[in-house]
């Protein structure tokens, strides 16, 4: 295993648990915003999804660099965010 190898799975696995980071802090606090996902084409198959805009354009920056070789601009990160059509959100949402 070389180091460059070594280095995106270090890149995902963070990814990952700053996304998972995300998910946990926002079920802890009230619902912000709305629920947004950035996602690459299926043939790479990442996705993720939070409120917070800013973890999105992190996230999205540390894939695309450590799978696709590209370093994104917080902009064009922005750009590929997409709002999340939450459905089951009329409903169940309300306790008390
Ligand atoms: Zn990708």
């Amino acid at each position: 295993m070389n180091r460059k190898s070594f280095g995106a799975t270090l890149a995902l696995a963070l990814i990952f648990a700053l996304c998972s980071y995300v998910r946990a802090e926002d079920a802890a606090k009230t619902e912000q915003g709305e629920l947004k996902m950035v996602a690459c084409p299926p043939e790479c198959g990442f996705s993720c999804t939070s409120r917070n805009e800013n973890e999105l354009v992190e996230a999205l920056k540390a894939h695309a660099k450590a799978y696709h070789n590209m370093t994104l601009t917080d902009d064009q990160a922005k750009r590929m965010i997409k709002p999340v059509d939450t459905p089951a959100k009329a409903k169940d949402e309300k306790k008390g």
